[in-house]
Parts: C-alpha cells; structure tokens; sequence
C-alpha cells in the first residue's frame, strides 16, 4: 500500500479530469484511475459550447477542435430547416483528444489500465482495490467512472436511477460528405417520440447518432438505420458504439461522508439535450472545490441549487417539447431566437426556469401561432 493521496479520482474522462485539473491546481496529491488505456475511444457526438471551455479552463483547446460549427439544420416531418450560427460558439470534439487534453493539463499522478473493483470507506479516509491488486488510499474519493459506475454502486448510491440510451456510428469523411455536412450540425427528430437523432461533423468523420430518454428495444437502432439511409450514408463496416445516458430525474444523494459522485456517475445529463459534457466538466469543478473546503455537503448543495432544480424543470420543457415536437418545430425552427437559446444552454447560459418564464411570458402569443397553424393544417 503506497502513502495516502489527498483524492483518488476514478475515471479520466472530462468530468475525472476536470475535478484533477482543479484539485492538481489548488497542490492535493491526486491519483486519476482510469481502466483504459488512455487516450481512450468514447462514442460522442462531442458537441461543446466553447464558451463554457473558455469560462472553465485557462488553457486553449484549439488543438483539438474538430469542427466549429456554423449552421444548426432541423429535420422534422421531411422538411429541413438551417439556420446560421454565430460567434463560432459550438464546437465539436473527438472524446480521446479532447479528455486527454484536460487530463495532461492536471497536475496529478495518472493510472491508465487500472480498473476500481472495491472500496471501503472508514471515518478518515476511502480505500481502493483495484484489478491490478493494488490497494490505494485517500481521505476522499471522486465517482467519475461513467454511467455505470462502480464507485456509485459499492458505495450504495444512485440505486434506483433512470437511463435513456444513445448509440453513434462514426465513418470516414468523403469529399462529397464534407461539402453537404462539413460545418453543419443536424437534429434529426422525425420517427422517435422523446429523443432525437444526430448528424455531427468530425475533421475526418461524421458522427451520426440517435437517442431517446425512454426508449423501446430496437428503437435506437431502427432510427439510427433510417436517418442513415435518408441520408444516404452507408453503414457498413461501421462500428455501432453506445452507452446508457443515466438523467438524474429527483434529489438523489450523490455523496457519502467522504466520496462525491460526479459526471455521468452522477447522472448529471442533461434533460432536455442529452449532453453530458458540460455538467461533467461542472459538476467537476464544484467537487474539486468542496474537496478543497474540506465540505463535501457544500457539493450536495451545489449540485442541488445549481444542477437538480433546473434539471426538474428541463424535465418538464423537455416533454412538453418532445409531445408536441412538430408544432413547435414548425412554430420556432426558423427563429433564430430558438437556435440562440439552444446555445445559451449548451453553454449553461440559460436555465430552465429563464426559459421557462420566456415561454410563460410569450404563451399568449404562442397559443395564438398554433391556434392559427392548426386551422391552415386542416
Ligand atoms: C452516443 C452518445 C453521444 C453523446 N453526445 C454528446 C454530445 O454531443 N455532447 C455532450 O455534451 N454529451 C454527449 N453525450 C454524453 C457524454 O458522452 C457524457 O455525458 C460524458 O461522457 C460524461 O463524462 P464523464 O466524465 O462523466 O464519464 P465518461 O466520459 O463516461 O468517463 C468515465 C471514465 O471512467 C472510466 N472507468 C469506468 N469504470 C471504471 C473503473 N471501474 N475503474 C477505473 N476507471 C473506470 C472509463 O474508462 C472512462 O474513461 C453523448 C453520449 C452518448 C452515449
């Protein structure tokens, strides 16, 4: 057994490495496990707000931008509609670059290959067992192994949590596919109720993608199917790749006395859009923090104020939205104002309530609009 770390962080991915970076940077002695060898492959669409990266991080990212993104197109009801994106404000990213640029930017010790098995918490610290045989110690361990994580499990949180799945194929960029999809980012919602489907760009791949937060054997596969042949894009020898997408749907604790969960672990996707990056790479931080402040209650109370309360709301838009997806659509896929706020969320921009109140506010108006969109439908 070595001498004890400060923080054991389990799992090396943008939410791990970002609670390291923070944690190396305030001088803990941190140990960043990750079972995979890294850089490790991630099936994302890798969509992030580059603002958010710019407010979080004092490094740049530029060297692993893929793509920066200027048009958003919305497919519904085989109609298309593109709308400009300014600001070059999204961007995409492949997951092994972009997680292990913020693990090497941390100034801690890294474990590739070494998977957690057990762990056992006492009153003065946490111990770790892991496939290698070693055995780690530390006075507190960060949950940042994903959605199906051990750390969550042994240390008997998140018991009864709720998943929605994704699945994503990427495959080489020919000239003719970057002439039609080279900038662009689409959100496919035809054929699947409460989720949607994906084209995003890639320096030499295209990530096509579909999702849905409760879905029905099949249902993901099908759908990835059909967006690939409307698009004529062929899937053979592709790699289908995917992972369960946990939504933290209530005031779940995510903490023990000494262990924080973070990241997917935690289930901190969000409700509505289904990333997971942003609130791993938050969620990171505001760990980070109370680990540092020695209050790990401080991080139950953060996530709760800053991350739940929004989340129960995002719930609420988010089935409004996805019931009655075509009328909005046809309704506000034009208005740059709805691409704007897209954004502002993916960058943490807005919440929930904001959004919220907006619609409360326009609600009149938006009553009439579909009043009026009904009657010329019928
Ligand atoms: C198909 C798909 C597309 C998506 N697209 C987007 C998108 O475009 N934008 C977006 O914001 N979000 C997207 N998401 C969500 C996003 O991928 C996740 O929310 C994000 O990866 C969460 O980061 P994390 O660090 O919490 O966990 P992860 O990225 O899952 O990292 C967990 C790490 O823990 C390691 N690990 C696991 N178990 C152990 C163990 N026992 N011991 C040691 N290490 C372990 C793993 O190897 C891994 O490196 C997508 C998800 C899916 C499935």
């Amino acid at each position: 057994m070595t001498t004890p770390y400060d923080v054991i962080i389990v799992g090396a991915g943008p939410a791990g490495a970002t609670a390291a970076y923070f944690l190396g940077r305030a001088g803990k002695r941190v140990l960043l496990l990750d079972k995979e060898a890294l850089p490790r492959y991630k099936a994302c669409g890798g969509g992030v707000s580059a603002s958010l990266l710019k407010e979080v991080f004092p490094f740049s990212f530029d060297s692993v931008v893929e793509t920066t993104v200027r048009f958003v197109s919305y497919v519904f009801q085989n109609r298309t509609v593109t709308v400009p994106l300014k600001n070059n404000t999204v961007l995409t990213v492949m997951r092994d670059k972009f997680d292990y640029l913020i693990a090497t930017q941390a100034q801690v010790e890294i474990r590739q290959e070494t998977a957690v098995r057990k762990i056992s918490e006492s009153e003065t610290g946490v111990t770790v067992e892991t496939n290698t045989g070693e055995t780690f110690v530390a006075r507190y361990l960060i949950g940042a192994d994903g959605a199906n994580s051990v750390v969550a499990h042994q240390a008997g949180l998140r018991r009864g949590k709720r998943m929605a799945a994704a699945i994503e194929v990427e495959i080489p960029l020919t000239p003719a596919m970057r002439q039609r999809f080279g900038n662009k980012m689409f959100f496919i919602f035809d054929d699947v109720l409460f989720g949607y489907g994906w084209i995003f760009p890639k320096k030499d791949y295209l990530s096509i993608g579909a999702g849905a937060f409760e879905p029905r054997p099949g249902d993901v596969q099908d759908f990835l199917q059909r967006i690939a042949k409307k698009y004529d894009l062929s899937l053979e020898n592709a790699i289908t790749k995917g992972h369960p997408v946990p939504i933290f749907t209530r005031h779940e604790k995510l903490t023990t006395e000494r262990i924080l969960l973070i990241g997917d672990a935690a289930g901190l996707v969000d409700p509505f859009t289904g990333d997971g990056i942003r609130l791993a790479i938050k969620s990171g931080q505001l760990a980070a923090q109370a680990v540092v402040a020695e209050n790990v209650r401080q991080y139950a109370r953060q996530v709760f104020w800053k991350i739940t309360l929004n989340h129960t709301i995002g719930m609420v838009l988010s089935r409004t939205f996805f019931q009655f997806r075509y009328s909005f659509l046809r309704l506000g896929a034009s208005r740059p104002q709805i691409t704007a706020a897209f954004v502002a969320i993916l960058g943490g921009h807005i919440s929930y309530p904001a959004l919220m109140m907006r619609t409360v506010r326009k609600a009149p108006l938006i009553l009439l609009m579909l009043i009026k969109q009904s009657l010329l439908n019928i």
